[in-house]
């Protein structure tokens, strides 16, 4: 595709952008724009290319869409105005956080307008009692965890953007992390949400109960709904104590299939932890180069277990998980020492992505996910893949859950190098679902997957999707193009 530009991201790493063609960048008409001034205020309505460029990406390299203007709204009141004047005059809306989603899904590939959502920053309740809490759209998931945690309680979805991304950019791509085992993702914990409708409605969803079953689930359907339905205003979340303990430990193996292997064995043994990622040896090196851990840059893969509780039930899964790895053939097993030695370890598996982004000017990162026993074998796919089409292919991810993250960097000015990257990405996807898998666990589908969609879902599930968006959203404003559109 054409138009291609380098471009520091703003979450810190290098990507490069390729212009939709579309009518992204067509100017809002000057009446629209009176009309978003009097409803937020003109210091919060962005027109000039310099104002808008920031948001015509996202965290996904490739993808990129200028769109006509930005408006950043501080009420719900100011949402419900601004979508239901977009809807009288047919004009795109996409609904943005902190645009740190893999999946191009805050791309405005049909222009109109970018809803940047990120001066919503209440944090309403945090109560103890109930175990919730009641944030707006635009609050970081670090914000809300560490507001949690100092009052002794614990927000279980842990993705590792959560120093950035809002808690309804998580619940509108249901984000997993680096819990996702033991604790689930964001979906298992949304009680409750307000949200506008396109044409402006505000409705809430579910509320402060653990139980309510009253009509169809629209807080589930819209969680990974991906701003294609309404728009998350206000956002109920389930907490938990925090548990007492936390502890982490590393395995080496001689490969990232035999680290799936004790993956499996752990899971055998009865032991549901609350950590278990892994990375191959590129990774390690990347990370290595990047972050200067002291890893075992010789080892094929490495594995990171972790679990927490009570000092004695921790103390058990993971001498049990140690054993494991090293029944399996582990080279090396080692155990935090402390918190700061487990932070550490964490930190080798959160800085993947930016370590392995710094190899070459575009990072390409998948989010395929297979059933648990499966992993072994689709480890082994990916490489023969990477094989098959040249391309230079690191795989890192939440073993745990099945979920990899195989990815690709290149140069684009080497030759058919994104060519290659995408023909193996498409035989990845297609390994995935032969294998009873899927072609995302967690990052979504924006414009990055849609390609792929119907091959997971099939005709009669996409043609349902579609009727599902059009009773939401009838104009067919919100976000275009994504998901059901
Ligand atoms: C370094 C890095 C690590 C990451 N690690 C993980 C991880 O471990 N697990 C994981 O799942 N993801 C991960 N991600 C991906 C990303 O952070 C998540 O998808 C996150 O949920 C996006 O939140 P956001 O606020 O940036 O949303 P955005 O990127 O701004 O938007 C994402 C989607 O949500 C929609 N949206 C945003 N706000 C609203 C709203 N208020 N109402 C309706 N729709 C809305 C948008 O239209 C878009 O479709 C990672 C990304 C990076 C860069």
């Amino acid at each position: 595709m054409p138009g291609q530009l380098a471009t520091p991201s703003h979450t810190g790493y290098a990507v490069r952008t390729t212009t939709l063609p579309s009518a992204a960048g067509r100017p809002i008409p000057p009446d629209v724009l009176d009309r978003l001034r009097s409803i937020v205020g003109g210091d919060h309505v962005l027109v000039t290319d310099g104002d808008v460029e920031p948001f015509a990406r996202d965290a996904t390299p490739l993808f990129r869409a200028r769109p006509g203007c930005v408006v950043l709204p501080a009420t719900t009141g100011e949402v419900s105005a601004i979508l239901r004047m977009a809807t009288e005059h047919g004009i795109p809306v996409t609904p943005r956080g902190a645009g740190s989603n893999l999946a191009a899904a805050t791309i405005p590939e049909h222009g109109g307008i970018v809803l940047v959502l990120t001066r919503m920053t209440a944090l309403k309740e945090i109560s103890g009692d109930e175990l919730l809490a009641v944030v707006e759209a635009g609050v970081t998931t670090a914000e809300l965890a560490d507001a949690c945690a100092a009052k002794g309680l614990l927000y279980a979805p842990d993705p590792g953007s959560r120093t950035v991304s809002t808690v309804a950019g998580n619940v509108a791509m249901c984000a997993g992390g680096l819990r996702g085992l033991k604790y689930g993702v964001t979906r298992n914990y949304v009680l409750g949400l307000e949200a506008v409708l396109p044409t402006g409605e505000v409705i809430r969803t579910g509320g402060r109960l653990w139980k309510d079953v009253a009509g169809y689930d629209l807080t589930r359907l819209l969680t990974g709904s991906e701003g294609t339905l309404a728009v998350i205003t206000e956002v109920t979340v389930a907490l938990l104590p925090m548990p007492a303990v936390a502890r982490t430990g590393v395995a080496y193996f001689d490969s990232l299939a035999d680290a799936s292997r004790a993956v499996a064995g752990v899971i055998h043994d009865g032991i549901v932890p609350a950590t278990l990622e892994f990375l191959d040896n590129r990774c390690i090196n990347a990370v290595e180069d990047f972050a200067k851990l002291g890893l075992d840059r010789q080892a094929g893969a490495l594995l990171l277990f972790g679990d927490d509780g009570t000092a004695e039930a921790v103390e058990r899964s993971l001498s049990l998980m140690a054993s494991t790895c090293e029944r399996i053939g582990a080279r090396g097993v080692t155990m935090a020492r402390d918190i700061a030695e487990s932070d550490a370890l964490l930190t080798a598996r959160r800085c993947s992505l930016p370590a392995l982004a710094r190899l070459a000017p575009i990072t390409m990162l998948e989010d395929a996910t297979v059933p648990r026993p499966r992993l072994a074998e689709m480890v082994d796919r990916i490489d023969a893949i990477a094989v098959r089409h040249n391309v230079v292919c690191a795989t890192f991810g939440h073993a745990g859950d099945g979920n990899l993250h195989p990815t690709i960097v290149f140069d684009p000015d080497d030759g058919d190098a994104r060519h290659r990257a995408e023909a193996a990405f498409s035989d990845v996807f297609d390994a995935a679902i032969e294998l009873g898998g899927t072609i995302t666990g967690e990052h979504g589908v924006g414009a990055a997957k849609r390609p792929y969609l119907e091959r997971r879902l099939g005709a009669d599930q996409m043609a349902l999707l579609r009727r599902l968006k059009a009773a939401f959203d009838p104009a067919g404003i919100l976000n275009p193009g994504k998901l059901g559109s």
